[in-house]
């Protein structure tokens, strides 16, 4: 293979996802090239490859794939940190530090933010403030699917932070795919003492089972609602995750929580849909309603050193490995598996 070009898998349109050579990126003025080692699939791009996207988060023909981890190849003009054989990976968002929300410390809500795609390819073009916002070491010790991994899950520390979990509380989450399951496992080291997790899918209850959820619904068995109020002597749980994104249990989310509790609508739901909310609930039953976007570049780091302090555990997630040119065959294995959770790309 020529060396000025590289394999990526580049994204057309929805289910139009096509493995190419491409032109091998060039370092400009503070960027950074690096070699990719890992990347993982992720529930957001099974969602853009399904149904389309947000032109503002991604603009087409891209390469794909968000979540990866790598060495630095080469550095352009004016680079500092990182050097040339580091291993690091970086947030697949830079905030622009100077905006409103910026302003106010809301970096996730940036209105400037720059997106960064190209996880699955062999190589990939980190921009300069990406570099200097969104990009950390990965500690010798774990390995590079592990840190690719800190992208979900920065997103979820910042869902629990808006959650507000804490010591005693049942949490009861909604969906056993990945993103549920790094809530079940963040929830349990913030101190909840019994999580109860609702999937369609037996197969994810039962490894959730094995990740430490003390109850677990079978949604196409039972109410799942009925179930959270009878696993809770009535009363519902203290916080509830929605981690499906979908308005149907966006809204079972919200009767799920006791009076006063609180729900957090972590899954993103397709453009333009709508849900009821009851006025009684958060009236007479206060019951407080936050959602979580993103995550900041604090999160990032946050999470890469809980992964690599061995705090929290992401591993069983991957649940298979494939290369690169099996990318499109990824996608359907996760659209159609009962036991696939996370995918690690190898270019
Ligand atoms: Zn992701
Ligand atoms: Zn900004």
């Amino acid at each position: 293979m020529n060396d000025d070009l590289m394999q990526a898998a580049m994204l057309y349109g929805v289910k139009d996802l096509r493995i190419e050579e491409v032109e091998k990126p060039e370092v400009g003025l503070g960027e950074v090239l690096v070699k990719i080692k890992a990347a993982t699939t992720c529930g957001t791009d099974l969602k853009i490859l399904q149904r389309g996207y947000l032109e503002r988060i991604i603009q087409l023909p891209t390469v794909f794939g968000h979540e990866w981890a790598g060495e630095v190849v080469d550095i352009g003009e004016g680079v500092v940190w990182p050097e040339v054989g580091m291993r690091i990976r970086a947030g697949n968002s830079a905030p622009c530090l100077r905006c409103r929300m910026c302003g106010r410390g809301q970096y996730n809500l940036c209105e400037d933010m720059l997106w960064l795609w190209g996880a699955y390819a062999e190589y990939i073009r980190v921009p300069a403030r990406t570099v200097l916002v969104n990009t950390q070491q990965i500690p010798q010790h774990i390995s590079y699917e592990e840190a690719a991994i800190a992208e979900p899950l920065a997103c979820v520390l910042h869902g629990a932070d808006r959650a507000g979990v804490k010591l005693g509380d049942t949490v009861a989450i909604i969906g056993a795919g990945p993103i549920g399951l790094l809530h079940l496992l963040t929830a349990r080291k913030l101190g909840a003492t019994k999580i109860i997790i609702s999937d369609l899918i037996e197969e994810r209850l039962m490894f959730a089972q094995k990740l430490g959820a003390d109850e677990t619904i079978n949604a196409n068995e039972e109410d799942s609602v009925e179930a959270v109020k009878r696993l809770t002597n009535g009363h519902g749980a203290d916080v509830v995750v929605e981690a499906i994104g979908l308005p149907i249990t966006w809204e079972q989310a919200l009767r799920m929580a006791r009076k006063g509790g609180m729900v957090l609508e972590f899954g993103g739901c397709p453009l333009g849909t709508k849900i009821t909310v009851s006025t009684e609930l958060i009236h007479y039953g206060e019951v407080t309603i936050r959602a979580a976007f993103h995550a900041t570049p604090l999160y990032f780091k946050r999470a890469l050193n809980l992964i690599a302090s061995g705090t929290l555990d992401v591993k069983p997630i991957i649940t298979r490995r494939m290369p690169l040119k099996e990318i499109a065959k990824a996608f359907e294995i996760l659209e159609k598996s009962k036991s696939d959770l996370k995918i690690a790309i190898f270019p």
